[in-house]
């Protein structure tokens, strides 16, 4: 039996401030999408579903949800515990069952990955990853997530990788405490948003390009993509958020990422490397509705 050509997909970015939602066609065909806030579980799962609610009775029912959610999160599908987010500092979040809340809501077959790995599969499929058989897609917003990104798909795990919480060397100059509650001096704890704003009173595009403050940043996201470099080498690394809208980060990064490298493993790294997400903040629900499709394929 041929597929009907209009199906429709459904799209979730989880992130720890906001949600996104979305539903089209196809990554390129989006129909119509909104925000709304992260609550707790149970409030924040209501307006997802009053969302699909007004536009499955407009369009027709979902052919498949593709979803990217903050973690940590259990994403291997052999594990007993697929789809529950493991213990979180997110109030009420921490243990929720994440799929099983999905599948009480809608009807249709769910794909689940991290917010960062949606955002990584839609620029994989047509953004700055597109062409590539591996990249990471790294986010420094509140929190730093990585995803590896292997023929346009997440690299399987067994939860799934965490850069972010990767320890770097703390710079002489920076006496500002690590905020991560786990580890500290992590590259989360020295350098996500909050970080930033805790050291210098203010986030990152209240500073020149070539100020101090990009300067010890730009440092320690070097440090950041030298390790993803020795661990992966990727063939890009795509570098978005929040803290990553600031003029001048990718180029002073893939400087201090070849600083720090110190002339071993880097070939091919250069102008470029260390680049700016094409799919902006769209990223994550365009990533979102190409997981939704395959799950539809693989299916059907
Ligand atoms: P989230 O991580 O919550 O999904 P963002 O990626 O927007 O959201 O990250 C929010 C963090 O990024 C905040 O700490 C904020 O200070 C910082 N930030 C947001 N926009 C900018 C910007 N244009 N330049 C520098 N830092 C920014
Ligand atoms: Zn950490």
């Amino acid at each position: 039996m041929t597929k009907h050509l209009t199906a429709l997909f459904g799209a979730i970015e989880l992130g720890g401030t906001k949600i996104n939602l979305a539903v089209g066609a196809g990554p390129d065909r989006i129909a119509a999408r909104t925000q709304v806030p992260t609550r707790g579980p149970d409030e924040t799962l209501a307006a997802v579903a009053a969302f699909f609610l007004q536009e499955t009775r407009l369009r027709g029912p979902l052919a498949a949800l593709g979803v990217g959610a903050f973690g940590p999160i259990i994403l291997n599908p052999d594990d007993s515990e697929y789809g529950r987010l493991c213990p979180s500092p997110k109030p009420g979040w921490g243990g929720y069952d994440l799929l099983a809340a999905l599948r009480r809501m809608m009807d249709c077959p769910v794909a689940l990955a991290t917010d960062v790995a949606a955002a990584g599969v839609g620029e994989a499929h047509c953004g700055a990853l597109s062409g590539l058989d591996c990249g990471v897609y790294l986010t420094i917003g509140t929190g730093i997530g990585a995803a590896i990104i292997v023929r346009g798909a997440p690299l399987p795990a067994l939860l799934h990788s965490e850069f972010g919480h990767l320890p770097l060397r703390r710079l002489p100059r920076d006496v500002t405490a690590g905020l991560c509650p786990f580890h500290g001096d992590c590259a989360e704890g020295l350098v996500a948003g909050p970080a930033i704003a805790a050291r210098f009173g203010k986030p990152l595009n209240a500073f020149a390009a070539d100020g101090p403050e990009m300067a010890l940043v730009a440092e320690y996201v070097g440090q950041l993509c030298a390790a993803i470099v020795l661990a992966v080498s990727p063939k890009r690394i795509v570098l978005g958020g929040g803290v990553a809208k600031a003029h001048g980060l990718h180029a002073a990064a893939t400087a201090a990422a070849l600083r720090a490298l110190n002339g071993y493993a880097i070939h091919g790294i250069g102008e470029g490397y260390i680049a700016p997400p094409a799919l902006g903040d769209d990223a994550g629900v365009i990533g979102g509705l190409v997981l939704a499709m395959r799950r539809w394929k693989e299916q059907s």
